[in-house]
């Protein structure tokens, strides 16, 4: 399951409607708060704004010195809550030590907080109500439904629990609508039996951060796996850091029904989904 197609598809998409926007005069607009210099972050950044373009998305970056003081990071969310030209408000992670991620988005308006980070969304989410969600799993629910993965009653298993990834999934995909309608698993670095948990699933759904971990004995003919893992490692053969999901592909691909690529399946959605949220934040 190639990502690329899905995410052509949606950014077609937003620069129709983009387009529309600009008739009525509006020029959706985002802010990225990026406090400090990791490489990471900044390539991640830019490639936003880069795709942004494209489709007509202005995109901000606003860069912070690794040491500012929280107070003046709130002041500036403050600021792009008030200015109505900014539609949506991302707060690039990881950060500094100094920052409390719980207190920073709890500043962040909800109706700008196109990460899905804030509470309010959450909570939203949480009650099946309309809100914003997090691009990752947004953009795994966008995969599922471009390649019209069937979801209704059947067994998807997510192996991790994060914030911004496993739970949110969970939540979106147990949901009683159509396009969810799943018998939810969420596992974790606690979970016992993971493999015969995993084998199953449908769908397994993997978002763990280590490097191939999931082999040929999570997985059966019928699992439609989607790696949601980005990880960079060095690799000797081509004597340079390559990234890897948490997935080992090359082993469980003559396994299962249908499987994502790393690179090139979700991370190659993620900023689409991204986009389409500061699009509808535009419209609000
Ligand atoms: P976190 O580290 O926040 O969470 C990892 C989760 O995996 C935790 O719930 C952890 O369990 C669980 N876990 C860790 N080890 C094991 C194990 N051995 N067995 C079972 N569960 C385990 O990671 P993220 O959710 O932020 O990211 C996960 C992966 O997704 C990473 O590779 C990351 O790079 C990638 N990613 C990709 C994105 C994209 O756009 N494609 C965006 C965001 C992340 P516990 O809760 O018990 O600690």
């Amino acid at each position: 399951m190639d990502g690329r197609p899905v995410a052509r598809a949606i950014y077609q998409e937003l620069k129709e409607e983009v387009a529309q926007l600009y008739d009525k005069g509006i020029i959706p607009r985002l802010s990225v708060f990026k406090v400090g210099n990791d490489p990471a972050s900044e390539y991640y950044v830019q490639n936003i704004q880069k795709k942004a373009k494209k489709i007509g998305v202005v995109v901000d970056i606003l860069n912070f010195v690794e040491n500012t003081p929280q107070d003046m990071i709130i002041a500036e969310i403050q600021k792009a809550n008030k200015d109505p030209k900014v539609h949506g408000i991302m707060l690039q992670m990881p950060l500094p030590k100094q920052l409390n991620q719980n207190d920073v988005v709890m500043q962040i308006d909800p109706r700008k907080d196109i990460d899905g980070l804030h509470p309010i969304n959450m909570g939203k989410l949480v009650l099946g109500q309309d809100c914003f969600v997090a691009s990752t799993p947004a953009a795994v629910m966008e995969l599922i439904h471009y390649y019209k993965i069937p979801t209704k009653g059947n067994r998807v298993v997510i192996i991790g629990r994060s914030n911004i990834v496993g739970l949110p999934l969970f939540h979106l995909l147990v949901q009683k609508n159509a396009g969810a309608d799943a018998t939810v698993t969420v596992c974790h670095s606690r979970s016992t039996n993971l493999q015969k948990i995993a084998l199953e699933a449908d769908i397994l759904i993997v978002a763990i951060g280590k490097p191939k971990f999931v082999d040929h004995t999570y997985v059966s003919s019928n699992s439609k796996v989607i790696d949601v893992g980005i990880n960079e490692v060095y690799d000797a053969d081509a004597e340079t850091n390559i990234f890897v999901g948490d997935v080992n592909y090359i082993d469980v691909f003559p396994i299962v029904k249908a499987i994502t690529p790393v690179p090139g399946g979700v991370g190659t959605i993620t900023t689409a989904s991204l986009l389409k949220n500061v699009v509808r934040a535009s419209k609000l």
